[in-house]
């Protein structure tokens, strides 16, 4: 079966002694899938350099019994902007890994592969702070494999006004109640937390937050995500260590 998709490459792997390079790339119609590119480490192929980490590219596949192999690939962005500052790479990687967990696999991922597009978009334009760009793309990739949180009311009894959310519950908290794990909430902090839960797609990078509670909105969905898998992420890790 032949099928042409745009695709971001989340991930690629070369293999020694071959001449074809293995890739996982974030499609548009098939989500997540693992493919081999032909010819793509041989000099002078074009399909190498679409292929590569973080290229937005139009895929021509093949899909086999077991795989699929790219035969055609055009460059649509590359995000230059990104590869060539190391703090931008760590996060867009991060990113990419991240989607790599979470994006549906063989279904289309058309909302995953515009959040990643756009979020590579406003690291390369710095028009954004970084934790900012970073809290959005986690907690929207979330939602959208079902890790919704509940920020409404307080999860105790529903009033609106909470200081407090619980990463493990995924639920807010008023002044009177909370949870264990619980992390304080700023009022921008929460405010920002239901606009990107909430919010329609296009609006979900459109709002700005002091740095404050932009800090406070980070560690309290970085906390959320790493309790909710279970699990962490070595790009994280190392984008850290770079802060
Ligand atoms: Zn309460």
């Amino acid at each position: 079966m032949k099928l042409t998709t745009d695709a971001l490459i989340i991930r690629e792997t070369n293999t020694v002694g071959e001449s074809d390079r293995f890739v996982t790339a974030l499609t548009r119609d098939c989500g997540v899938i693992r493919a081999s590119v032909r010819g793509a480490r041989q000099l002078k192929n074009r399909n190498g350099s679409a292929t590569q980490l973080l290229c937005y590219s139009r895929l021509s596949l093949y899909k086999g019994r077991e795989k699929y192999i790219v035969d055609d690939a055009e460059p649509l962005q590359v995000f230059f902007e990104v590869r060539g500052q190391l703090e931008k790479l760590a996060l867009a990687q991060y990113f990419c890994e991240l989607a790599g967990v979470l994006a549906p696999v063989e279904e289309p991922a058309e909302e995953e592969l515009r959040l990643l597009l756009n979020a590579l978009h406003y690291l390369a334009e710095d028009s954004r702070p970084m934790p900012l760009i970073k809290a959005i793309t986690e907690l929207r990739l979330l939602c959208r494999a079902g890790y919704m949180p509940a920020v409404v009311n307080c999860a105790a009894c529903d009033t609106q006004v909470c200081v407090r959310f619980s990463p493990l519950r995924g639920e807010v908290y008023c002044e009177e109640h909370g949870a264990p794990d619980a992390v304080p909430l700023t009022a921008g902090a929460l405010q920002a937390m239901r606009h990107i839960v909430y919010a329609p797609f296009e609006k979900c990078f459109a709002f700005s937050l002091p740095q404050t509670d932009t800090e406070v909105l980070c560690t309290a969905v970085e906390r959320f995500l790493l309790a909710q898998l279970n699990r962490g992420f070595h790009t994280l890790d190392f984008y850290h260590s770079l802060r």
